[in-house]
């Protein structure tokens, strides 16, 4: 053979080899897909970003999902998934500054080596990401939710500058299906009861509120109504973390709900806030009953594992309703709620630790 035609040899077989790689790389992919988009549930989806990843590619060696969840709803599932097999370390949830701070829009794939930071905070700085990772950022409905992390032990498997073109649609298929997972997630959970603290959820209290209302304007009597929200509980999150975080709201649960009679409602409002409703009781009544509440969480103990008495207190917004329904136009338990929410912030602004009952009108 001539040297010309050796060389052309050559690289035919270069090419063929390239096409096949891609074809093995594309079929991996493929059945990645199909995985994630016939997972049944987020624990399930987890696994298979995770797992099935560094299963199907040579060359990576581990693979971390990082999402925003600032109530901790996807940590709670995935933990609950990890004691069940999932791989420990494979979820992160991270604050929104410090996954902004990860990616500029355009949102694009990362590749390279891992710094110091992008190793700890997305890898635990487990060594199966110390040579180089790519980091796909999961966009959903246009906003930044999270970040799917590749790491290899080999400094030259994610070179900046390769295509990332499959990268990116791996990442927008596996955004689709976490938003999807925790959605059902949701919806499954979505009953009257909140999954955390056993007390009744948001949706409960508000059918509440408004056949209280409708009873109140027939002028069956008066109606408190409350809301008391944690002090600086995001500090208790930061220093002790969200499981911490999370007995303290069971326990504060439970000291609200100690003394209330069959008619009353408590309710987790949202991440910590509670509401709280008490039919046929007055203004003077109701501001007793929150001073003694407020001071009831003020002084039970919070011990956490550590040992530690955590000081924990709740600021207590009050509104209530004596009579003179038409005084409160179209919307009275809207009207009612805005107040109660209005005496909250004041109670926040003038110091914490504190009950606020809203002017009469
Ligand atoms: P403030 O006194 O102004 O109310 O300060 P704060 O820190 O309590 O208020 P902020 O709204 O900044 O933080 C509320 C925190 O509550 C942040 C969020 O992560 C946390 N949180 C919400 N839901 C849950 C939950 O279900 N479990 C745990 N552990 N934390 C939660
Ligand atoms: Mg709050
Ligand atoms: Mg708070």
């Amino acid at each position: 053979m001539e040297q010309g035609e050796i060389t052309r040899e050559r690289e035919w077989t270069i090419l063929r080899d390239q096409l096949r790689d891609n074809e093995r790389i594309w079929s991996g992919f493929r059945h990645i897909e199909v995985r994630m988009i016939g997972s049944h549930s987020l624990v399930d989806l987890v696994g298979v970003i995770t797992e099935g990843i560094p299963e199907t590619f040579s060359g990576i060696d581990c693979v971390t999902i990082a999402c925003v969840d600032p109530e901790y709803e996807m940590t709670r599932l995935i933990d609950a998934g990890v004691e069940s097999g999932l791989k420990p370390r494979c979820f992160t949830a991270i604050p929104r500054e410090k996954l902004n701070e990860l990616f500029t829009r355009p949102w694009r794939p990362r590749l390279g080596p891992a710094d110091e930071h992008v190793h700890s905070l997305l890898f635990a700085d487990d060594p199966c990401a110390s040579g180089s990772v790519a980091l796909a950022p999961l966009v959903r409905r246009g906003e930044l939710i999270g970040s799917l992390n590749q790491g290899s032990r080999d400094p030259k498997h994610f070179l900046s500058g390769i295509a990332t073109d499959l990268l990116e649609h791996l990442a927008a298929v596996a955004a689709l299906c976490i938003d999807n997972a925790v959605n059902h997630e949701r919806l499954k959970l979505d009953g009257l009861t909140d999954p955390l603290t056993g007390v009744s959820n948001r949706r409960f209290f508000e059918r509440r509120l408004a056949e209280e209302i409708e009873r109140w304007t027939r002028q069956t009597g008066p109606l408190v109504c409350m809301l008391a929200d944690v002090d600086f509980f995001k500090q208790v999150n930061d220093r002790y973390g969200h499981q911490v975080g999370d007995r303290v709201l069971r326990q504060i649960a439970s000291i609200l709900g100690q003394d209330l009679r069959g008619s009353d409602v408590l309710a987790r409002y949202g991440g910590e806030e509670f509401v709280l409703l008490l039919p046929g009781t007055t203004c003077n009544q109701g501001m007793a009953i929150a001073e003694r509440l407020r001071s009831s969480i003020e002084h039970s103990a919070f011990v956490i594992p550590e040992g530690v008495d955590l000081d924990v207190t709740v600021s207590i917004g009050l509104a209530c309703l004596e009579a003179g329904a038409e005084a409160y136009g179209a919307d009275p338990a809207a009207r009612l709620f805005q107040q109660v929410d209005a005496a909250l912030y004041e109670a926040k602004q003038t110091g914490r630790n504190r009950v606020v009952q809203a002017p009469p009108r």
